[in-house]
């Protein structure tokens, strides 16, 4: 079908049949304060550097509150109470009762999961439905899971006596925010170090809620220290000559940065950085399946994953059918407000964000490349990208090699397996991929072959506390979940 028949098929049927009627859910549920200090020591803090930073909205630009901006002096209270609280409580608690204090934060957080869901999808621009079906449920599976290991450490690592660090500083991104937050504090805190951590500039607000909660839960003061800030926050912590283990998950740019930084030092470190996954699509694959899995796989969230499957290589005997029936179902996604529960994909999470997607859809276009949007109507306040699609690309072209961190995904073909792996490792990143056939044999063969952390098959974006999640190359080093995620915050000796 041309294109000009597609457009005139989606008019005649798709407006009518996707025109659901709004169902937001209510904003009344949660409080936000209007201002919120630094968690450090138990309490909350007024920063010594007096200065404050607005977190908006992203899907209307309105101001949802000031968080404090933590300076040099306040990264140093927060690191000298969490070592205060390492060596006078937590290192001195049997590890039974640290797993206490994880059950007890996780079934707290499964009490308030609606409120959570409802400001990460405020603070954020995900859509409700992802934060209510995914962040949270993932959040709480990552304490309870990690509760479990508090005090069977030794089974983990046997025959080695395994010993925390001390005291993690962490950074962390905007895309998953309170996820994050639950990926290094769990493990963290279950291994037996205390943690200072430092949320993005963009999305602070639920990992001041967890504050709140961690507070609640009656954790020893300083064992978790929260504490917001910009850029220059997360340079103080890296710099600080009190932290013992430093935990980044961000961009590959800072990830070198940080990387400089602590060579010389015996800081440990582990980076989990930028991704550009290759979705493989092989001729024997079920197609209407594989289309769910390609939307899921770069649509989702915006397409504000490290692991995105932002590169779709087909076999060209279903080039053709495969990515027809993809945009009569990019088509059928619906853009707009995040707190509508029928919303697939929700606003892009910052102006500078959108900047940046935007730049790569006007002066990254090269060659004879063609853009396929959607045809839906985006808000006029907020900032917003359509699904889209970058046809006729080359393995040169900037938007194949670099990541766009939005819903952007690119198409190539390949005859071959073999094509198709050198194409997929052609890339200075590793992180994740996704294979998608009616052979096991093949995924065995491909998926081997694939140099990144994950490899999907016949699925994409699923995560499990169990399963360890990292990169090869420019994705980083070292991994999260599982033992393997346990690992980097314990010495063995
Ligand atoms: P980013 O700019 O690297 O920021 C990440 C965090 O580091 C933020 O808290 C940021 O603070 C802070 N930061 C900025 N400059 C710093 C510096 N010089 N030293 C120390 N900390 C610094 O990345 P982003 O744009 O927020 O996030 C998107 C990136 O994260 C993408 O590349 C994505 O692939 C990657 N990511 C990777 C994973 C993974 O598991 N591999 C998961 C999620 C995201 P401010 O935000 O306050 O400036
Ligand atoms: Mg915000």
């Amino acid at each position: 079908m041309s294109e000009k028949e597609l457009t005139t098929h989606q008019n005649l049927h798709f407006d009518e049949l996707w025109a659901y009627d709004p169902a937001p859910e209510s904003p009344d549920y949660v409080s936000i304060e209007p201002q919120y200090q630094l968690f450090i020591d138990g309490t909350f803090q007024k920063p010594e550097s007096g200065r404050y930073i607005d977190t908006v909205n992203p899907s209307n630009e309105k101001v949802l509150a000031q968080v404090a901006e933590a300076g040099k002096k306040d990264v140093d209270k927060a690191v000298t109470a969490a070592r205060k609280a390492y060596e006078g409580v937590w290192s001195k608690l049997p590890a039974k009762e640290r797993g206490k204090y994880l059950f007890r934060i996780a079934r707290l957080l499964q009490e308030r999961a609606r409120e959570f869901a409802i400001v990460e999808s405020m603070d954020s621009g995900k859509p409700i439905r992802e934060s209510r079906d995914i962040d949270i449920p993932q959040v709480i599976a990552h304490f309870f899971y990690h509760a479990g290991w508090a005090d069977k450490l030794e089974y983990a690592f046997p025959g080695v006596r395994p010993k925390p660090h001390g005291v993690a500083g962490q950074i962390i991104p905007w895309n998953f925010p309170l996820l994050m937050a639950a990926w290094k504090i769990a493990p963290a805190l279950a291994a037996g170090n205390t943690v200072v951590i430092k949320p993005a500039e963009t999305t602070p607000l639920t990992a001041l809620k967890l504050a709140e909660l961690i507070r609640d839960a009656g954790l020893p003061p300083g064992v978790v220290n929260i504490i917001t800030g910009a850029g220059q926050t997360g340079v103080d912590i890296v710099n600080h000559p009190g932290i013992d283990k430093l935990a980044f998950t961000g961009s590959t740019e800072v990830g070198k940065i940080i990387q400089k930084a602590v060579a010389g030092t015996d800081k440990k470190y582990t980076l989990e950085l930028g991704g550009k996954a290759a979705n493989i699509i092989f001729d024997d694959a079920p197609v209407e399946q594989a289309v769910e899995g390609i939307v899921n796989g770069i649509f989702f969230n915006q397409g504000h994953v490290c692991c995105a499957g932002s590169r779709l290589l087909v076999q060209e005997g279903v080039a053709e059918e495969l990515v027809y029936k993809l945009k009569l179902r990019m088509e059928t996604l619906i853009v707009g407000d995040p707190l509508d529960k029928n919303t697939d994909i929700g606003a892009i999470n910052s102006k500078v964000q959108l900047d940046r997607i935007l730049g790569f859809l006007t002066e990254g276009v090269e060659g004879d490349q063609k853009i396929y949007q959607t045809k839906c109507n985006l808000p006029e306040k907020g900032y917003w990208c359509q699904p889209t699609l970058v046809e006729n690309v080359s393995q040169s072209h900037r938007i194949v090699q670099e990541e766009v961190f939005g819903p952007v995904l690119t198409i190539q073909t390949f005859r071959t397996p073999d094509e198709a792996v050198n194409l997929a490792n052609n890339s200075p990143y590793g992180l994740s991929g996704g294979i998608w056939t009616d052979k096991g044999s093949k995924i065995f063969n491909v998926g081997k072959r694939i140099r990144a952390g994950v490899v999907w098959a016949n699925t994409f974006n699923k995560f499990d506390p169990t399963s360890p999640f990292g990169g090869y190359k420019e994705s980083g080093m070292g991994r999260e979940g599982g033992i393997h995620g346990l690992l980097p915050y314990l010495e063995l000796s």
